[in-house]
């Protein structure tokens, strides 16, 4: 009887220990190549090895089991076998959980149309690098670009072209910008960028760059490009922040006002504010 029993629960543990297998199976599938991968598969490794020790146990306690007190040992092979089920299942729905939080943050901050960050995060990221600004002392400059005669293109390509063109000028802008700064789509056709630890003429020197880059550019689909005077072009107003402004509204409107003198002026330029 003692025998059997020892049996049991050697033989629950060792089977508890081969499921465990399978939910740690499909979380190192998930998982990207790495160190964090290597690691859960030097684990399964170990409980490989664990499993053979359950099974060379048996014959070798054999003659050893004689009273209730010698179940201990096949006891903990068993609680052993659960623990590790039960943490490896766990192990799963936590990994599984948290890339779920992850990539509904990710959708709640991104604009789904250009797949650059959208005006929630734009606002939320700004009031943080303007008291980082005003507690460090450090510049901080905002490019607002706008679309030159966006109608015209929608009026003339259609909607689909126009979201087309929005999205590839986001993706470029994405490009082109340092990897510190950051590219919002402030509203309709209008792009934010948060240019961080950026005095005013490096943020001009930017936005240069960001226009040219735009306007060599082939942002149209290129068997709808009928008519070359229709040149997809943007106007940009560029603003830098200084401790007298209350917060991000206020150094926004500065850019906006240099961006409609750019407008007034011709259009495909940048103009810095002050
Ligand atoms: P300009 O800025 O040079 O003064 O001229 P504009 O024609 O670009 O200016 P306006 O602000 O009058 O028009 C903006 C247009 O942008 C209106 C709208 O048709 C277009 N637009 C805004 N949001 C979207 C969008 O998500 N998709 C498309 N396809 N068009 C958009
Ligand atoms: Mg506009
Ligand atoms: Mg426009």
């Amino acid at each position: 009887m003692l025998h059997l029993i020892a049996v049991g629960l050697v033989l629950a543990g060792a089977v508890l220990l081969m499921l465990s297998l399978v939910p740690m199976r499909r979380m190192i599938a998930e998982l990207p190549e790495g160190a964090l991968r290597n690691r859960w598969r030097l684990l399964r490794v170990m409980i490989v090895a664990f499993l053979l020790g359950y099974f060379g146990y048996l014959p070798a306690s054999w003659r050893t089991l004689q009273v209730s007190g010698d179940l201990m040992a096949p006891a903990v092979f068993f609680l052993g076998g659960w623990f590790v089920f039960l943490v490896s299942r766990l192990s799963l729905r936590t990994a599984v959980d948290i890339r779920r939080l992850v990539l509904l943050e990710q959708e709640n901050i991104t604009d789904p149309l250009t797949g650059v960050f959208n005006r929630r995060y734009l606002e939320r990221r700004l009031a943080d690098e303007i008291a980082l600004s005003r507690r460090y002392d450090l510049p901080l400059s905002v490019l607002l670009m706008d679309i030159d005669r966006f109608k015209s293109i929608n009026d003339t390509y259609g909607h689909l072209e126009g979201d087309l063109v929005l999205h590839r000028l986001a993706k470029l802008a994405a490009h082109t910008i340092r990897e510190t700064d950051v590219v919002a789509r402030y509203g309709g056709e209008e792009i934010l960028v948060i240019a961080p630890n950026t005095a005013i003429s490096t943020a001009e020197t930017l936005a240069e760059r960001l226009r040219v880059e735009i306007q060599a550019a082939s942002l149209l689909s290129p068997d709808l490009q009928t008519d070359p005077s229709l040149k997809i072009t943007v106007s940009i107003g560029v603003a830098c922040f200084n401790p007298t402004m209350r917060g991000n509204r206020e150094l926004i409107n500065r850019a906006d006002e240099a961006l409609y003198r750019a407008k007034g002026a011709g259009r495909n330029r940048v103009v810095v504010d002050g």
